[in-house]
């Protein structure tokens, strides 16, 4: 695996600046991803690499540099659970690990880098020197990935019986013998505005 430094320069210019997030994603994933024996993820390991992350922020776009997983390759699933955790899976040998950020960190880094001031800034400096103990806590987990959430073709692709848009990957829901999509079946996270939809047929 690259040094943690040539991990987070390149994080930092993916993510656009540098963050503890940065700093807190890059180490985590790099300590998962040995703890795993996946050592060259985005390599001879890549097809092997899985990633849940539990928050949109930061840390998650160090993860997706570091891990090489992403939405788009459906290695990475996101969980809106607002939780700074991820959880890291071998596809190969099944293992996994659930890796969460401590939040005592923010105050231990006082004890790294007192004479900075400016509380982010300490907290990116001793993030990058602090133990691992002192910034994660690390569990050995076990879960099943449902076959439609892994890569691959899609296992499905079928038509909403409502609003006649395809559906992939088995999220169609079936209502009194209808198949919907779930903007049909559980209402839409928009508004239509009538005007454009006069407009543009
Ligand atoms: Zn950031
Ligand atoms: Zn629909």
């Amino acid at each position: 695996m690259k040094s943690f430094e040539e991990l987070l320069q390149v994080s930092t210019r993916i993510h656009g600046h540098i963050c503890a997030g940065q700093v807190i994603g890059v180490r985590m994933s790099m300590l998962a991803l040995h703890l795993l024996g996946l050592d060259d993820p985005q390599g001879a390991d890549r097809k092997k690499v899985y990633v849940i992350v539990e928050i949109d922020r930061c840390a998650t776009d160090a993860i997706q540099s570091v891990t090489g997983c992403s939405l788009g390759k459906r290695s990475m699933k996101w969980l809106d659970h607002g939780i700074m955790a991820a959880t890291f899976v071998n596809l190969e040998s099944g293992k996994a690990l659930r890796v969460t950020a401590l939040e005592e960190a923010r105050e231990h880094s006082l004890k790294y880098c007192s004479k900075t001031t400016d509380k982010y800034a300490r907290q990116l400096e001793a993030y990058k020197i602090m133990p691992e103990g002192e910034l994660f806590r690390i569990e050995m987990v076990s879960l099943t990935i449902p076959p439609e959430d892994l890569p691959g073709r899609p296992l499905r692709r079928v038509q909403c019986e409502n609003c006649a848009d395809w559906v992939q990957d088995r999220r169609d829901i079936v209502s009194d013998g209808k198949v919907l999509c779930r903007n049909c079946a559980h209402g839409r996270y928009y508004t239509k505005i009538l005007k454009e939809q006069r407009d543009v047929s």
